[in-house]
This record gives structure tokens, C-alpha cells and sequence, in this order.
């Protein structure tokens, strides 16, 4: 058919630039192996920091959920689709939170759209990281509040932008909290300080957090003992809880103008009933196996030392995530094609999803992972590396 052949001319240049990527079809369940065209391989691509996506207590808590509610909901949360569970969770996250109450989303992603397109006006302004998710970029787009960018975890920059914004009625500053492409944890003290002295709303993602830091993976404010000190803390239910869906932790006020205003919220259909259970017993899992986010720090530690030994370029990671710097895009993502060949998924990441030159294996080891898979994955990317001239 024809009228595409606009875009085709630019898929044409990212395959010439290199930077066309297929997808990767995986033939397993999720885990520290899996299952590529035939081939196991050693995973280090998935945000399923814990294994719980294929934890025996989370099958069977979705199994039994099915069996007894069904494949689907029928509706929106806000005609017929809230069923006792899609609350049980909502509760569960809130006093995990530390917070007075929670919301579900579908996703990470329509969690942030739907959080920052109803919350402001053109009366507010929204100061936002650099480097903040896509999502949360694309729902300061909804929104007709004025915007600011400050320079990535820069707090001379963002008091900068705070000074200026001393007319709005509200003043939100919205920060990852853990940076999705880089590992860094954002200084949420000096974001608290400055937002109490400026009088400012803080909202945090926690999609890298949730399940990996603070105490049983509670966050980042949990981690920096900031609880009750930021407005809005958001996340997903994707990564580390092994699901699908988002959420966001706040007082009663925000739930309840969310479930009014919310609009992937209110017009997009809930959470199956496996889906929701669960993610409730995600939470249980994180509240009685501390052991697992014990074994996913200590695998981190060993993978992120033993790429630095190697002479890698892992940037400013300081969690789980660790980039792998290569720098030229279409480089890169020979590194991460070899490094399927000899049998490591590790994606590569390129412009637009990071800066250009800034091109990165992304690694994230899991508590899944053996120390002898890890060692052999360490191997493997050195014999890669040094094959292409990066090492
Ligand atoms: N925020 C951040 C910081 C993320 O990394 C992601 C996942 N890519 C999301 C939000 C979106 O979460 P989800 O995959 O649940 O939509």
C-alpha cells in the first residue's frame, strides 16, 4: 500500500546509520538465562531486578486469581471495573509506602501522563531533571503549566529555576529517582531542602527504586529517611514487582482528585485479575524475602566491579543499572550484537533514548543471576570489547 513512503525514507537512514534495531523475540520465561532463537543466553536486559516475574508465589497467586475472577474486568476502574482486589493492592502499596493512600495505572508510563496532566494549570510551573523519563516528559507536554528544565541533579540550576518561579501558585519539581539510563540516584535531600525553602511539591519516579532501594525496597524517599517529606511519589508495577502497571503514593487529597481527573484513569480498562493479585503478592514477597534485594545488591556489586577492573566506562551508576559506555552509536550496537553471538543479551541503548555519543550497553543483573553466570558474562564482554577495538 502506498502513503508510508515518508517514513520508510527515514527507516531507510537509520538502517544506513545503523541505528534500525529488530526486536528480539524472547523463548522462555524471564530469567537469569533465556531463550533467544533457539539459544540460551545470559540476561542482562530485563528490569526484573528480583526474578519475581517468574516467582512460584506470584504464579500462582495470578493462577488462582484467573481461575476464580476470570481473564478480564469488563470496564474502567470508574464504572465497573474496580473489583475488591484492584483496592486490596491499593492499600497494600499505600502502607508499603509509607503514605496515606495509592492509585494503580496501567503502566509506569500512563501513571506520569496521568499525575502531571491533571494536577496543573496554567497558573503552575513544573521544574523537571534533564534527564527525567520520557514519561514524565510527555505528560509535562499535557499539561499548560509553564515549564522549566533544570541541568541533570544540578541543585545550583534548580534553585536557579526555582527563584524565578516564586509567582506561580504551585511549583512542581519532578525528578526520577533513580536514572533509568545512567544508575544515579537523584539527591533527594538537597531536592527536599530546597523545595521546603521554595515552597515548592516534590513528585518522584520510582520505577528503578521500587523493590531495589530503601528498606524492603520502599524507594528512594525511604531511602534517604525522607518519608513524609515528598508530595507524590510514583513507580511501576513492572520492573522489580515482576507485573505490569503503575502507581502513585500520596495523601487521600491527590487519590481522590486522580480518580476524578485521572484520564488514563478513568478511560482505559483495569487491571486483569491475575495481574492485580499478583502484584499484591509482590509486595508481599518484598515485605518476607529480604534476602532477594540482599542478593541483587550483592550481584550488582560484583558485575559493576568486575566491568570497572576490565577498564569499562560505567559512568555514574550507583545502583543495579549499569551502563556500559561505548559512545558511537552504530559501535555500540555491534558490542551488543556480538555479545548475543557469544551468548549475553545486553541491549544497546542509542540517540534518541540517550544524547548522541552517549551510545551504552545497558546492563541490570538480577538476584537471579549465579555469580558464575555473572563471571562468564564478564568474559564475555571483554572478549566482545576487545574484538572491536572498544577496550
Ligand atoms: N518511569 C521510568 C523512570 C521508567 O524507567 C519507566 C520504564 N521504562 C517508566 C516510568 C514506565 O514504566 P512502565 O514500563 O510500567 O510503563
Amino acid at each position: 500500500m502506498k502513503g508510508f513512503e515518508y517514513l520508510q525514507e527515514e527507516l531507510d537512514q537509520m538502517k544506513e546509520q545503523g541505528t534500525f534495531r529488530k526486536l528480539v523475540p524472547l523463548e522462555s520465561e524471564q530469567g537469569s538465562k533465556v531463550v533467544i532463537d533457539g539459544r540460551e543466553v545470559i540476561q542482562l536486559s530485563s528490569n526484573n531486578y528480583l526474578g519475581l516475574t517468574s516467582h512460584p508465589r506470584l504464579r500462582k497467586a495470578a493462577i488462582e486469581a484467573t481461575e476464580k475472577y476470570g481473564a478480564g474486568t469488563g470496564s474502567v476502574r470508574t464504572i465497573a471495573g474496580t473489583f475488591s482486589m484492584h483496592e486490596e493492592l491499593e492499600r497494600n502499596l499505600a502502607k508499603f509506602k509509607h503514605t496515606e493512600a495509592s492509585l494503580v495505572f496501567q503502566s509506569g508510563f500512563t501513571t506520569n501522563q496521568g499525575v502531571l496532566s491533571s494536577i496543573l494549570t496554567s497558573e503552575d510551573v513544573v521544574i523537571s531533571d534533564a534527564l527525567n523519563h520520557a514519561s514524565i516528559i510527555d505528560g509535562i507536554r499535557l499539561t499548560k503549566a509553564a515549564r522549566k528544565v533544570y541541568k541533570h541533579v544540578d541543585m545550583e540550576d534548580l534553585e536557579r529555576a526555582l527563584k524565578e518561579c516564586s509567582d506561580y501558585r504551585v511549583r512542581l519539581i519532578v525528578t526520577d529517582g533513580v536514572f533509568s539510563m545512567d544508575g544515579n540516584i537523584a539527591p533527594l535531600p538537597q531536592i527536599v531542602e530546597l523545595a521546603e525553602k521554595y515552597d515548592a511539591l516534590i513528585m518522584v519516579d520510582d520505577a528503578h527504586a521500587s523493590g531495589v532501594l530503601g528498606e524492603n525496597g520502599r524507594g528512594t524517599v525511604n531511602h534517604f529517611g525522607l518519608d513524609g517529606r515528598v508530595h507524590i511519589q510514583v513507580g511501576t508495577l513492572s520492573k522489580a514487582i515482576g507485573v505490569l502497571g503503575g502507581y502513585v503514593a500520596s495523601t487521600q487529597t491527590l487519590i481522590d482528585y486522580l480518580i476524578h481527573k485521572g484520564r488514563p484513569f478513568l478511560f482505559s480498562t483495569s487491571h486483569p485479575p491475575a495481574v492485580t493479585a499478583a502484584c499484591i503478592e509482590a509486595i508481599n514477597v518484598l515485605l518476607e524475602e529480604p534476602e532477594l534485594i540482599e542478593k541483587l545488591w550483592d550481584n550488582a556489586k560484583f558485575f559493576k566491579d568486575g566491568l570497572t577492573k576490565l577498564g569499562f566506562d560505567t559512568g555514574k551508576s550507583e545502583t543495579p543499572v549499569t551502563p556500559v559506555i561505548v559512545g558511537d552509536e552504530k559501535k555500540c550496537h555491534q558490542f551488543s550484537d556480538k555479545l548475543l553471538e557469544y551468548g549475553v543479551f545486553a541491549q544497546g541503548i542509542a540517540f534518541p533514548t540517550v544524547s548522541k555519543g552517549q551510545a551504552r550497553v545497558r546492563t541490570i543483573v538480577t538476584a537471579q543471576h549465579s555469580k558464575e553466570e555473572l563471571q562468564e558474562a564478564l568474559n564475555l564482554f571483554e572478549k566482545a570489547a576487545k574484538e572491536l577495538n572498544i577496550l
